[in-house]
């Protein structure tokens, strides 16, 4: 009996496993465009998204701009995909306008105006000046050590 349901529960299993391929890949195209890596602080935006405005080829780049609306001047307004465009772009909360995600270009037609390039900085310097301060500290201890060696060296030969 069980030699008999199995080629039936194979044949299920395969067509349900089809369907569910036929099922996900429009999902999973759909979202092949979407944006990743995004960031948003106080400070700063920041995605790696397709250009939707059309300045430039419909590519990834990575945009990172400042948070802050050149619309109508407002700090920490922007939010990423809030109207859920399929390539991602930056909405100021405050006024509606739209930015590119990729480059900043505010996506009005006609409209020549940019988020502001936004350069995240890097904590190297006080790192760099540690390790510095360090072999100058290593180096004075040795000039001192043999400075002490010279001293009783001097000390035992003139008291023998
Ligand atoms: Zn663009
Ligand atoms: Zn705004």
């Amino acid at each position: 009996m069980s030699e008999e349901i199995e080629p039936h529960l194979k044949i299920k299993a395969a067509f349900l496993f089809t369907a569910i391929l036929i099922l996900l890949m429009p999902a999973a195209s759909a979202s092949s465009v979407g944006a990743y890596n995004v960031q948003v602080t106080n400070e700063y935006v920041k995605a790696t998204a397709l250009c939707s405005c059309g300045l430039n080829s419909y590519h990834y780049m990575t945009g990172c701009f400042e948070n802050y609306c050149p619309i109508c001047h407002s700090y920490g307004t922007l939010t990423f995909n809030p109207k859920g465009t399929p390539e991602g772009e930056w909405t100021c909360s405050k006024c509606g306008c739209d930015y590119c995600a990729a480059d900043g270009k505010e996506k009005m037609p006609g409209s020549d105006i940019f988020l502001i390039p936004y350069t995240i900085p890097k904590p190297t310097n006080t790192t760099v000046t540690k390790v510095h301060a360090q072999n100058v500290t290593e180096d004075v201890s040795e000039v001192n050590l043999l400075n002490k060696i010279e001293y009783y060296c001097n000390k035992n030969f003139l008291n023998s």
